[in-house]
């Protein structure tokens, strides 16, 4: 099969190696890595980025676009100092597949390198799928696609979203209490199914990376995300551009953070947590709305003029401000990134979150923390579980398709 070459250990043992191709190897990791990052960058700006001198940037971009892993097109622009300086993309043909099973549908994606969402199909389940017939409806989708995939990409791997514990490892979702998934090994049932080689994180893990590198984080290195939703309140946290795994990658499960201590049962087997307190279906409930879709819960929030809206806002914004309050006196962070129905609630009175959370919270992390939303929308998850794949691509890009005859 055409895709056996990529199943090859994506550690990128080129870089490890000593002499001058360990060298290029990380040069052209970097390289293509801003390259991805930014979706399009100018010569003049990789030379600068990098610190490479511009013959070896040219040479690297020769040898980057000889293996049809960049393209390069006439400068932009005219009005900057200098000689224009030609742009540098991901080559189109390079993509990653995303799946995202949920409680009643898995989402399958193609995402061009970049981080561009070339093609979403959601698959309704109906009920929450087992892990056997998410990674099922997976394959089948795919399969349909194949022909596409080989006539006009390379595909680096598969990256798979779950709400719930992943060892990322192995590949193995220990625990999704949503999805009822206990000890499923999701990376090799879909790499025996479909060829690809797969990967698995915890979905807002991945969002919290992709909002960072292509959202509302840009350039944030330091950066919380937390994601509301019917089932619950998901976390990631970005610290200094790395996401925070804790020892066996279970760390972010900022829906568990104490916030109440006279505070209901949760799930979870604690008492008190943010996740109890703070949920969507009390809003959905008082706004009388027929759908339970977090982008319809924000304009119908600030469209309220109902005081018992307005006083679950406000008790909701309480509970909310403590757990963040948490993270700001923890994690210093520059970015708090609220999705979902916590963008809503934010929505519909920033002020009242902000002012609570800065209240409360030590004077200086306070000071630079910038409350906002998401910004990736419904394209989210599939970006995010997308860079999964593309990480140990990105590692070595150069020795990653072998001697795979590029497209044609
Ligand atoms: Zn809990």
């Amino acid at each position: 099969m055409r895709q056996n070459k990529a199943m090859a250990p994506s550690i990128p043992t080129n870089a490890k190696a000593a002499g001058p191709d360990a060298s290029r190897s990380t040069s052209a990791s970097r390289l293509l890595t801003l390259v991805h990052h930014n979706r399009q960058l100018s010569r003049a700006s990789l030379t600068r980025l990098t610190g490479l001198n511009r013959s070896t940037i040219s040479v690297l971009i020769s040898h980057l676009t000889a293996q049809q892993l960049v393209v390069e097109s006439a400068p932009v622009g005219g009005s900057q100092v200098g000689r224009p300086s030609p742009q540098v993309s991901p080559h189109p043909g390079l993509v990653a597949l995303a799946v995202n099973p949920e409680i009643d549908a898995v989402t399958i994606g193609l995402v061009g390198l970049g981080g561009r969402v070339i093609k979403k199909i959601r698959y309704s389940t109906g009920r929450i799928p087992t892990a056997a017939e998410a990674v099922n409806i997976a394959a089948a989708v795919i399969d349909g696609m194949r022909g596409e995939l080989e006539a006009n990409y390379r595909v680096v791997g598969a990256g798979i979203a779950v709400p719930g514990l992943v060892t990322s490892a192995d590949g193995t979702v220990r625990y999704a209490p949503h999805l009822g998934w206990d000890s499923e090994p999701l990376a090799d049932m879909f790499a025996g199914l479909t060829g690809y080689p797969a990967f698995v994180a915890n979905d807002a893990s991945l969002a919290a990376e992709a909002e960072m590198v292509f959202g509302a984080g840009t350039g944030i290195k330091n950066l919380v995300y937390l994601n509301g939703g019917a089932s619950g309140i998901g976390g990631g946290i970005i610290s200094e551009g790395r996401l925070l795994a804790g020892a066996s990658g279970y760390a972010g499960e900022l829906g568990h953070t104490f916030v109440r201590s006279d505070g209901l049962p949760c799930h979870c087997g604690s008492r008190g947590c943010l996740e109890t307190e703070v949920r969507q279906a009390p809003l959905v409930e008082l706004l009388k709305l027929a759908t339970d879709d977090p982008s319809a819960i924000g304009p119908a929030l600030c469209a309220s003029t109902d005081p018992a809206v307005a006083a679950e806002v406000a008790r909701q914004i309480g509970f909310l401000a403590i757990a963040l309050r948490n993270v700001v006196n923890i994690f210093n962070p520059g970015a708090i990134v609220l999705d979902g129905f916590l963008a809503a609630l934010h929505a519909a009175a920033p002020d009242a979150l902000e002012s609570a959370v800065r209240a409360q919270s030590m004077r200086e992390p306070a000071s630079q923390v910038l409350i906002s939303p998401a910004s990736l929308g419904t394209d989210l998850m599939m970006v995010g579980a997308a860079e999964l794949a593309f990480a140990g691509f990105l590692a070595d890009p150069v020795g990653y398709f072998g001697e795979q005859p590029a497209i044609s």
